[in-house]
């Protein structure tokens, strides 16, 4: 039975890469029936808070992920946050001190810079020389009776290790590139490393599916495990996740949170689409699929070694796509708060019509915040005139267009999408305006915008009264 873990120190924001991260983990358990186990890693008690734990959680739901397990839903392996296993890391450690696998330190910060300081003259790795491994039981109570309160160590095997990655493949670590390392602080706290390796190997986690930056981390734990004589469980190693710049991906690079994400108007499945696609690959040319079809097509072994680059644009379309596509009662919910904030809306909605506006323009809209500034079309007030408009207001063929268009709406009852065509290109024969000119005369008057959705759309739901008022505004 497969079990994953995706395990957030709740510092902040879920950052896109832990996002990307867990819904790898989701899509590898759903995909085989497994479990998917949520655990909290705050042990870092000055960074940690449960403000952050709850908004990673929600950005968590937001997306869609769904965990069997975790702080909220009581499983077989909790507690699921780590401030609340204190008693089971520090038996860990007992019994690892018991087996000699680990060893009290005394050294002191000063004794610990110094050696530092002496390897870096040395130009050898700032690793722990391993001083205190082998002390004397008078040579222990002479530092305890000095007041010395000490650490927990772990003493590193002396030898190569290689890492079978699902990801990477063989990955070798040669002896010599960490030194003895500590797994308890000196007031009783357990360190990262630590409490991770314990974790997988109680929660039963069958894979890890983390990113790259781990690697070394894994190399720690894997030792852990060997000491305690469990197995470790897989290991899959997911590149980077780099800007456009091929450097990190950090906050110089825009948004780098879920939660900024959403508050720009981001569609949940817009981000699950694209961040799938982060150094994974369906193994077709397919590219645009909700969350249901990618589980049904995940695999680790499509999963890239390559890093993967942050490309906004895609993400863009990815998310105007998921704009025009979605329930038409769902997109105006969801455009609603930014119309209100705006004051775009009175409180007594017309749901019906809102509805046909939306659906007008969302066609135009990259974020759900760029109704805003397509919305205005529809308010009964005069068209906000945009300075690269005014030009096409000016042609020598715009007023009689207008004045035509004008004339033969005024005929009508109402006006459908096929009775607006006919009178622009009757209308545009008249006054001998063709092409862009006519279109864009006709743009310009209804909506004062060079751009936005398509008239003959738009007119029939503006209605006759409006249509006329703008025409003559237009000419004014
Ligand atoms: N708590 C770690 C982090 O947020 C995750 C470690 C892991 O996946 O093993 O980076």
């Amino acid at each position: 039975m497969i079990r994953v873990r995706f395990a957030p120190s709740p510092t902040g924001h879920l950052h896109v890469g832990g996002a990307r991260t867990a819904l790898f983990n989701f899509f590898f358990a759903r995909a085989n029936q497994g479990t998917f186990v949520l655990r909290v890693e705050d042990t870092d008690l000055a960074r940690s808070t449960r403000e952050s734990e709850q908004m990673v959680l929600d950005d968590l739901q937001w997306l869609g992920v769904e965990w069997d397990e975790g702080p909220d839903k009581p499983g077989d392996y909790g507690p699921y946050r780590q401030s609340e296993r204190g008693e089971i890391y520090q038996q860990y450690a007992q019994r690892l001190l018991d087996n000699e696998k680990a060893y009290h330190c005394y050294c002191t910060d000063e004794e610990l810079e110094q050696i530092r300081v002496d390897a870096q003259r040395r130009k050898v790795p700032p690793h722990y020389d391993g001083r205190c491994r082998n002390l004397s039981d008078s040579e222990r109570q002479q530092r305890l009776d000095e007041g010395r309160k000490p650490t927990v160590r772990f003493r590193i095997p002396n030898r190569d290790y290689v890492l079978d990655d699902l990801v990477r493949g063989h990955v070798s670590f040669k002896q010599g590139m960490i030194g003895d390392f500590i797994i308890l602080r000196s007031d009783g706290m357990p360190v990262y490393n630590f409490c991770v390796s314990i974790d997988d190997v109680l929660m039963k986690i069958t894979h890890v599916i983390r990113a790259e930056e781990h690697l070394s981390n894994t190399l720690r734990q894997m030792m852990i495990c060997e000491a305690l004589e469990v197995n470790p469980p897989r290991y899959a190693h997911v590149s980077l996740i780099l800007g456009e710049d091929r450097s990190k991906l950090s906050k110089r690079h825009g948004a780098t949170s879920i939660g900024q994400y959403r508050e720009q108007g981001y569609l949940p499945e817009a981000m699950v689409n694209y961040l799938s696609l982060l150094g994974w690959s369906s193994g077709s040319e397919e590219e645009v699929f909700d969350i249901e079809r990618i589980i049904e097509l995940f695999s680790l072994d499509r999963i890239n070694k390559a890093a993967a680059v942050f490309d906004n644009d895609k993400l863009n379309w990815m998310n105007a796509h998921y704009i025009r596509e979605a329930d038409l009662q769902r997109i105006t919910g969801l455009f609603l708060p930014y119309l209100k904030q705006a004051d775009m809306v009175s409180h007594q909605i017309d749901l019906s019509q809102l509805q046909k506006e939306i659906d007008i323009i969302r066609g135009n809209c990259t974020v759900l915040a760029d109704i805003t500034e397509y919305y205005p079309i529809f308010l009964h007030q005069q068209p906000q005139l945009e300075d690269e408009g005014r030009a096409f207001l000016q042609l020598e063929t715009s007023l009689p267009l207008l004045r035509e268009v004008e004339k033969s709406v005024s005929e009508h009852d109402s006006i459908d999408s096929e009775t607006w065509k006919q009178i622009a290109k009757q209308s545009g024969k008249l006054a001998k305006a063709k092409g862009k000119n006519l279109f864009m005369t006709l743009r310009v008057a209804l909506t004062g915008k060079c751009r936005g959705p398509e008239l003959d759309l738009l007119v029939p739901v503006l209605g006759k009264e409006q249509v006329l008022k703008r025409l003559q505004w237009a000419q004014s």
